[in-house]
């Protein structure tokens, strides 16, 4: 059966992906579950931080008024009161003349305006002497100075990093409304394809493309609900996909199949049952590639071969989940990096280039971390980054400079 296929670039296929990727609707998670997530509501400061007047460090808690005039000459006696730790509910109070033994995180009792450092004072029985002076509130944290009542902690929208999470605990919040992570189906196809662990027949090989479509996802910041595989077969790739369309997936992945060789599943499902776009990408490696909507879940078929599957990952998947997750920056994190050989570029396609990179005096440099076979998976193992090499160039040359995707941490 012959197929329509569509030439497009890498932007203009993106741009029709994210055409069906909307942001997901906000639900609160716990804390735990939040870190790189984006804050759907602001989080407004309920209670100051700190929640009270705070010794900030070990030492005396004392008025300023008597040892404001102390020197070495003309040294201060205090008699020591009382004490108090971190999680004290009372702490004795400090009168003229007098000095509370006080830990880091204790209540500041309300009339002491200094807290002296153990090592600033001497200590003699059940006295302190005060040879120097201190300006009133040394060492005592006031209440609301770090976080004051009413202020906006966190801004809806930020990407929330360990900080963030830090001062939305300190506000004493369990939960926080964020945009989820898209619930991601990974679908591989082929009937060569064994689960690891299983002995394999003459002809099959071990689905090696399963678990690293599912870990790119995850670096990605989707939730993988479903890694498996399925057979060469229209009717059975068909009912996965039904499935993970009905179990509520807004993202189905599928690997192999998308060329027009025999057996190529994804192209031989037939565009009366399901609406598939079949794609042509000015791309390599990486080319085929499908897109389409099932119920609320896009369908992405990325193509079987290792690197391609990799970077059609990085190219497509990635744009959708981020879109999905609220992110305003779709594009992968690139460095630029010097080429030291001699690059060919026949093709008039974009070329994504596996590359090791290296710091030297001038910047990065990027070199060709092996074979650049798309099957090479060892070459993909090696590498840092992708090196872009634009369609328009014929041949990159020692010394160029081009965009490279850091693959090692998306
Ligand atoms: P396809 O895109 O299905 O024509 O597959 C292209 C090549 O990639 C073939 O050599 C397949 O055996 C291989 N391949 C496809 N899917 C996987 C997979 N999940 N794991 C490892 N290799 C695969
Ligand atoms: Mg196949």
């Amino acid at each position: 059966m012959e197929h329509q296929r569509e030439n497009l670039t890498v932007e203009e296929a993106v741009r029709r992906i994210l055409l069906g990727c909307s942001v997901l609707p906000e639900r609160a998670v716990p804390l735990r579950d939040a870190r790189e997530l984006v804050l759907a509501r602001d989080v407004v400061a309920g209670s100051p931080s700190p929640r009270f007047d705070t010794a900030a460090m070990d030492g005396y808690a004392v008025q300023h008024a008597d040892i404001r005039g102390a020197t070495l000459e003309r040294p201060v006696h205090l008699g020591i009161v009382g004490a108090g730790v971190a999680g004290d509910r009372e702490i004795t109070p400090v009168a003229p003349g007098t000095a509370v033994r006080i830990m880091t995180g204790a209540v500041c009792p309300e009339d002491a305006d200094v807290v002296i450092p153990f090592e600033l004072v001497e200590s003699r029985g059940d006295q302190i002497v005060v040879s120097q002076s201190f300006a009133a509130g040394t060492n005592i944290r006031r209440t609301g100075e770090d976080i004051a009542v009413g202020s906006v902690v966190v801004e809806r929208g930020t990407v929330l990093g360990p900080a963030h999470l830090a001062v939305i605990a300190a506000e004493g919040h369990e939960t926080i409304e964020v945009v989820p992570r898209p619930r991601v189906a990974v679908i591989a196809t082929g009937d060569e394809l064994v689960r690891p662990g299983q002995a394999l027949e003459p002809g099959q090989i071990w689905d090696s493309n399963s678990v690293m479509v599912a870990a790119l996802v995850e670096q990605f910041g989707g939730e993988v609900v479903m890694s498996g595989c399925a057979p060469d077969e229209p009717a059975a790739v068909l009912v996965a996909l039904r499935r993970e369309a009905a179990a509520g997936a807004d993202l189905i992945v599928t690997i192999g199949g998308a060329s027009l060789g025999d057996r190529d599943v994804l192209t031989e499902l037939a565009s009366d049952v399901i609406a598939l776009e079949r794609w042509s990408i000015a791309m390599k490696p990486g080319k085929p590639l499908v897109y389409g909507l099932l119920d609320s879940a896009i369908v992405i078929g990325l193509p079987g071969n290792p690197a391609a599957a990799f970077v059609s990952a990085v190219q497509f998947v990635r744009p959708a989940i981020v879109t999905m997750l609220g992110q305003l920056d779709i594009d992968p994190p690139t460095i630029v990096a010097r080429t030291l050989e001699v690059i060919p570029n026949q093709g008039g396609r974009r070329n994504y280039l596996r590359v090791m990179l290296e710091v030297d005096e001038h910047g990065y440099v990027a070199r060709l971390a092996g074979p650049q076979n798309v099957a090479n998976l060892a070459t993909l193992s090696r590498a840092d980054g992708l090196l872009v090499i634009p369609d328009g160039v014929e041949q990159a040359e020692p010394g160029e400079r081009f965009e490279v995707q850091i693959i090692r941490s998306l």
